[in-house]
């Protein structure tokens, strides 16, 4: 049996799955400056070794499933710092550097090798749609590079409108890998919609889980959301869909326009505070767990020792 095949046995069964925790936030931590502009291209060109040697502490610390660092190296993401026409390259370093993690830090054990895609729109900018056959189109370069790079399979982050996702979900089910997708959330005037820090559109999870209900998808998330949002977005997600579901959340703030916006600031979650959180999501039904923004390895090895082996 393939290491897919007995991860999607242990999820049917209840199992909770660790994943990693966030990539460029650990970056960032461990010294090197990330642009708000791109936040894996640069370091991925620039400081191979540091991010392979991320992808070796979230293994030894417990998780079971990795995420290359390609969340951000999209064609469209790529331009924003000159380099879209090394898209392929650095996709397919990104997924080398992460494979070769696990061939460093878990020679003997089935850690599953993700690669990630992310929302299309660079800053978010709730006025800019994008054309979905743009959007298609460059979403089939990346997951193409990821698939042939060798990934295990494809997770699609931070979701905050249906034209993405459906974009992103269709060309990732093409390359034939497992697809699971994840939608960031916002609660407004008691509501959840799609969004990161705000609201994005007047979209739902509804919406965005009817737009690819039908495309392949094999596990569904709430990531890039804070952890107050995460557990009802959860809520609302199980009443959706009956694929297994799974959460990350960010642990971080940014600094002011006035101090450096580039800076994040890591927590208010300390790995502890981040564990009673997650034990919720379990409780909730969720199968999958990991951390997102502003989390380290040691948020994962919480979550590893402190959360029950089943839902
Ligand atoms: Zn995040």
């Amino acid at each position: 049996m393939g290491a897919m095949d007995s991860l999607n046995a242990r999820l049917k069964a209840g199992e909770v799955v660790i994943m990693d925790g966030g990539t460029g936030t650990e970056i960032q931590r461990r010294g090197v400056p990330v642009s708000r502009k791109n936040w894996s291209g640069l370091p991925m060109t620039e400081h191979p070794d540091l991010i392979r040697e991320i992808h070796e502490d979230y293994i030894k610390a417990g998780a079971e499933i990795i995420i290359a660092n390609t969340f951000s190296t999209g064609r469209w993401m790529l331009k924003e710092v000159g380099l879209e026409d090394r898209t392929v390259e650095i996709n397919r370093l990104g997924v080398k550097l992460a494979l070769e993690a696990r061939a460093n830090a878990a020679p003997d054990s089935p850690v599953i090798v993700a690669g990630s895609m992310s929302t299309y729109s660079p800053w978010l900018d709730p006025t800019v749609i994008p054309s979905y056959e743009a959007a298609l189109t460059d979403y089939r370069e990346q997951s193409n590079a990821l698939a042939e790079a060798g990934v295990d399979l494809i997770v699609v982050e931070m979701l905050v409108r249906t034209l993405d996702t459906r974009a992103s979900v269709k060309a990732a089910v093409e390359t034939g890998l497992p697809v699971w997708v994840g939608f960031s959330v916002v609660s407004e005037d008691e509501k959840l919609y799609l969004g990161l820090h705000r609201k994005h559109g007047a979209e739902g999870i509804r919406e965005a889980v009817d737009a690819v209900a039908s495309m392949g998808v094999s596990a569904m998330f709430i990531m890039h959301t804070s952890l107050e949002d995460t557990g009802p977005g959860l809520q609302e997600l199980k009443g959706c869909t009956s694929l297994p579901i799974g959460a990350y959340a960010h642990s971080m703030g940014f600094k002011t326009e006035e101090q450096n916006p580039d800076e994040i600031l890591f927590g208010p979650y300390t790995p502890e505070g981040y564990l009673e959180y997650a034990r919720g999501w379990v409780e909730m039904g969720a199968v999958v767990i990991g951390g997102c923004c502003g989390t380290t390895p040691e948020h994962i090895r919480a979550l590893k020792e402190g959360l029950p082996e089943r839902v």
